[in-house]
């Protein structure tokens, strides 16, 4: 069981990811409002150009949702009190391991079983669509968005 130092330092944790990519979406959606705009009486903007953009946009947005929804089921483990049980093997997941991962749902040993798992899938899969965020994602420390 957490104590509540150790809460208190996850909420802060996840509720400062969480406000982040709220505001990365409201970028999103600015971006789509003047892009609507700027479609009216569009003269020789490199349409490929902002195409690519557009589209890039969409998936980034599409991960944040993804993101999103990872940390709104964290903070709910963590007020109902089961954010460190694995959900596989119900052994406790380490506090440093949820501190640097707080959206993890598994302890390392099980992660690393899973890991294994995907990586044999990947190979499998590639010449795919390369989606690959329903894998390995719940490392919030990837954040293309932070140049825009
Ligand atoms: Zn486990």
């Amino acid at each position: 069981m957490l104590n509540t130092d150790e809460v208190t330092k996850l909420r802060q944790s996840l509720e400062s990811e969480q406000a982040r990519l709220v505001r990365n979406a409201q970028d999103g959606l600015q971006f789509s409002m003047n892009r609507e705009r700027s479609s009216i009486g569009r003269d020789s903007i490199d349409e490929s150009m902002e195409e690519e953009i557009f589209s890039t946009e969409l998936r980034l947005r599409d991960r944040e949702k993804f993101l999103l929804g990872k940390i709104t089921g964290a903070l709910d483990r963590l007020s109902a009190g089961t954010i460190n049980e694995c959900e596989s093997c119900a052994e406790p997941i380490g506090f440093r391991r949820l501190l640097a991962r707080p959206v993890t749902t598994l302890c390392i040993e099980c992660k690393e079983e899973a890991e294994k798992e995907e990586s044999t899938q990947v190979q499998a899969r590639q010449g795919g669509m390369g989606l690959r965020d329903d894998l390995g994602s719940d490392d919030l420390a990837v954040t293309p968005t932070e140049d825009s």
